[in-house]
């Protein structure tokens, strides 16, 4: 009877540890028991468009770019971290900026003054891994404009920002991009009223492609 008991136990223990385990893998924030034992090196980079350098675009009524950047990118840290990942948040010309090595990197900036409306995402154009980085831009437009209501602004997208400095910058190895996230003209309620709204889209955006990374792409490093 002694022995039966025992038995018992042990199997209710084994029960509970692989219930255990399971609840690991389903809840971690990037899929699987390696997303969970990776999630502590992974770093995901974020930029905080013209921080600690200068203001940016600027309203007639002296709104400033910068302060929208700031408080976007560290709302959208915020999620992130709440979420299990490990985010740094760093200015325009940050010089960990050289080689950064993470899961994803993204610069966040907004739009001019002017009476328009929409968003803008752009990898390199010579991206080392075009494919990832291909993917990191679609989900973070579907994303983006899921969570807004904005439509992708595709007219406006310069040459600029396809050779954006902190891009040239970053690892080849880490997947990068920059989103323009809407105008402070025709935007400038979304921006500036719903920004839990704009952080979502681009949480969302992170989140979404990270968890499509095949297994090991997210935890080179
Ligand atoms: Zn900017």
């Amino acid at each position: 009877m002694k022995k039966l008991a025992r038995m018992l136990t042990m199997l209710v223990l084994l029960v509970l540890g692989a219930l255990f385990i399971v609840g690991l893998i389903d809840s971690s924030p990037s899929g699987g028991i390696w997303g969970v034992l990776g999630a502590r090196q992974a770093t995901i980079g974020l930029l905080a468009g013209h921080w600690q350098f200068d203001s940016g675009a600027v309203c007639p009524d002296g709104l400033q770019e910068v302060e929208i950047t700031v408080d976007i990118t560290n709302r959208v840290a915020r999620r992130l971290r709440r979420q299990g990942y490990r985010v740094v948040v760093l200015p325009e010309y940050a010089p960990e900026l050289d080689g950064f090595r993470g899961v994803v990197f993204l610069a966040i900036h907004a739009d001019s003054c002017v009476d328009l409306s929409g968003f803008k995402v752009v990898r390199m154009t010579q991206a080392a891994d075009r494919e990832q980085e291909d993917r990191l831009v679609e989900t973070l437009v579907r994303e983006y404009a899921d969570a807004t209501g904005l439509r992708f602004h595709a007219d406006t997208i310069t040459e600029d920002m396809r050779q954006y400095h902190a891009l040239r910058r970053i690892s080849p190895q880490t997947p990068g991009a920059i989103i323009e996230i809407g105008f402070m003209g025709g935007d400038r309620q979304l921006l500036t009223e719903e920004p839990e709204r704009v952080a979502a889209g681009i949480a969302n955006g992170l989140v979404a492609f990270l968890r499509g990374q095949p297994l090991g792409a997210s935890i080179h490093d």
